[in-house]
């Protein structure tokens, strides 16, 4: 049985860095298997019921990835599509589609610039302090469309 479950969770790297968290913010709602959060929280959620507080270690490869090498680029300043100033540390998203790479400047040598395309996240650890708030069967509906509907989920006629 699939459920549509809703936590809280706060998240926090291996060093207890604080890197994002729900509180004080609306719950996160998901079709469990759906892909709608990422696979290591999703499989470790899944014999969690609702009113439980959990600590969930997620390794970077069932999270955002490892990171790759290959997705450090040295690129032409010219080239990039970025009006003035440009130091290390900048992100910017490379390219006008809206789904384009957020690139990372690495360093700045000359009128080359190295980019890291690598998720913010990719090779980090994840731990999530989860509270499932709620948690019930999908519907067949929900199952056949792939995400959860109701006043937690996704709203359409
Ligand atoms: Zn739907």
């Amino acid at each position: 049985m699939r459920r549509v479950v809703t936590f809280h969770y706060t998240l926090r790297d291996p060093a207890g860095q604080l890197l994002d968290t729900s509180a004080g913010g609306a719950p996160v709602t998901y079709l469990e298997g759906a892909g709608q959060i990422i696979d290591g929280l999703d499989e470790q959620l899944r014999p969690v019921s609702a009113g439980a507080k959990v600590r969930v270690l997620v390794p970077a490869a069932k999270a955002y990835g490892e990171r790759d090498p290959a997705q450090v680029q040295r690129i032409e300043r010219a080239r990039l599509p970025v009006d003035g100033g440009l130091k290390v540390g900048d992100r910017f998203q490379a390219g006008d589609d809206r789904h384009a790479p957020v690139v990372l400047v690495v360093a700045i040598e000359g009128d080359q610039v190295l980019l890291d395309a690598n998720h913010p996240l990719a090779g980090v650890d994840l731990t999530f302090e989860v509270e499932v708030v709620a948690a019930r069967p999908a519907s067949a509906e929900e199952l056949r469309h792939g995400h959860a509907h109701g006043p937690e989920g996704i709203g359409h006629d």
